[in-house]
């Protein structure tokens, strides 16, 4: 299904991003430490194309990747992670916005995949992501990540008790773990209906 998988670019902001428009894209984004890079590594078939980190928050630019599905040229942009903790507000809120122009400006992206840990309440500003991809019709799915961390019956009384706060249906929350590649097919049917 996935061919090759490369690195292309980092920016800081989205200076130098509106080059990188000709390609569909589809975006990745959530809270430092949600399993993003992990995802990207797992989705990829690469064991290092997205830098993982064990420090939350040290991946704070937007990479791009590009992606080869069947005949198809994509690229995959990496947002960086939000909210953490340990940052500095004026740090944290400076992500924010490079987030938020990014997807405000760019004019090519198909989806957006918002990664939430199943185990996790959706936090503030998880859930002021999903409003303002929202408000701004921007089309998103939601992955649940980690979810080889509890048990099946749990995974599946998290994503209800999760698809009800959020008012979206269990269908449209894919359950992922980068351990084994659970979610990695379903995840590609859908960036496949969307590019
Ligand atoms: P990012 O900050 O969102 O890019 O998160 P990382 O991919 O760097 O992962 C953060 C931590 O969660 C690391 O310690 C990973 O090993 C761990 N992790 C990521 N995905 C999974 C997963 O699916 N299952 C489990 N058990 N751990 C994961």
């Amino acid at each position: 299904m996935i061919k090759s998988a490369k690195f292309i670019k980092s920016c800081v902001n989205i200076d130098g991003t509106d080059e990188l428009e000709s390609l569909s894209q589809i975006a990745f984004v959530g809270r430092s430490n949600v399993g993003k890079s992990s995802l990207l590594n797992m989705l990829t078939n690469q064991k290092k194309l997205a830098v993982t980190s064990q420090t939350p928050g040290r991946t704070r630019l937007i990479n791009f990747f590009e992606i080869k599905i069947g005949d198809t040229n994509i690229h995959f942009v990496d947002l960086p992670g939000y909210g953490f903790a340990k940052a500095s507000k004026s740090q944290k809120y400076g992500w924010g916005e490079n987030i938020t122009e990014f997807l405000t400006k760019s004019e090519n992206i198909k989806c957006v995949f918002v990664l939430l840990d199943i185990r996790r309440e959706p936090s503030d500003l998880d859930l002021a992501m999903l409003h303002f991809l929202q408000t701004h019709g921007i089309p998103f799915s939601i992955l649940a990540t980690k979810i080889d961390k509890i048990s099946r019956s749990q995974a599946l009384q998290l994503r209800k008790k999760l698809s009800s706060s959020l008012g979206v249906a269990d269908a449209d929350i894919i359950m992922t773990t980068a351990k084994d590649k659970q979610g990695r097919d379903e995840i590609f049917t859908r960036i496949q209906l969307k590019v």
